[in-house]
């Protein structure tokens, strides 16, 4: 069993106009196994959660903690937080010139596991990735993120989700820009991850619907950087009807 483990997470960023404090304390906790939705208001912090964690050079953590299993994450490089088992969807947004989704797979395989994947059944282990997710076999010759749409990138995501087995993952957005068809076939990858591994997820996003096919365990609530409120399943419905703003009576 793993925990991941934010504690007072303060955080900044770097804009034109000097440091501006974007998280003010955030305490969460996560065992491999569960599944934790963060939820609120756009501007509210939620990815800038994300980016802390994957290490955003951009983000500057300036007081609070990132454990895994008790190990420092904040100290550690971005390709570290890899190999300890993060999976951050947002790591690897960019083009990646010339590389193909296939080699990139491998590659990110190879420096994650410290050996490179036996090849036939790596080759098996893709194609059946790929079915799962409903990807023409062509995508795997195609440049990263090269001309993807919306729906491609999020597919590629839990691609890599699928074929690189984290202890824990933060998904971001994964929901935003699907069509209906597309979230189902992503919610089914990320359960399908749930049910064969024991992987931790950090579920994030601003609105309910991805939790109607993913079901949390817990549900977060962020207001201005901090987390406002938590509960079980039964917030994320309370949210879907009533929506954000008896929390952000006040804060404006
Ligand atoms: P959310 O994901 O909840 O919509 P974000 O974490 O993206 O929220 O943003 C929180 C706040 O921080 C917003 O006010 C946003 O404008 C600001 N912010 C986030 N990233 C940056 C950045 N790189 N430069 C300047 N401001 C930023
Ligand atoms: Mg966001
Ligand atoms: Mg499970």
């Amino acid at each position: 069993m793993s925990t991941l483990e934010i504690r007072d997470l303060h955080v900044s960023v770097e804009t034109p106009e000097g440091a501006k404090q974007i998280l003010r304390g955030v305490d969460l906790s996560v065992s491999s196994g569960q599944t934790h939705a963060i939820m609120g208001p756009n501007g509210s912090g939620k990815s800038t959660l994300a980016y802390s964690i994957a290490g955003h050079p951009k983000y500057e953590v300036t007081s609070g903690e990132v454990l895994l299993d008790g190990e420092d994450v904040l100290a550690m490089t971005v390709d570290e937080r890899a190999r300890a088992g993060l999976f951050l969807a947002m790591q690897y947004p960019v083009e990646v010139a010339g590389v193909t989704v296939s080699n990139f797979l491998r590659t990110a395989k190879t420096a994650i596991d410290g050996k490179a994947p036996a090849l036939r059944q790596w080759v098996g282990d893709v194609r059946t990735a790929m079915e799962n997710l409903r990807m023409d076999p062509v995508f795997a010759e195609r440049n990263v993120n090269e001309g993807f749409s919306g729906g491609e990138k999020k597919r590629h995501e839990i691609l890599q989700m699928e074929l690189l087995s984290p202890k824990f993952a933060v998904l971001d957005e994964t929901d935003s820009g699907l069509d209906v068809d597309a979230l189902r076939i992503v919610s089914e990858g990320v359960n399908r991850v749930k049910s064969t591994t024991d992987v931790g997820v950090l579920l994030i996003t601003h609105y309910t619907r991805i939790l109607n096919y993913i079901t949390p365990d817990f549900v977060h609530v962020f207001v201005d950087g901090r987390v406002a409120e938590q509960g079980g399943p039964e917030l994320a419905e309370r949210l879907e009807a009533e929506g954000y703003d008896r929390y952000l009576v006040g804060t404006n």
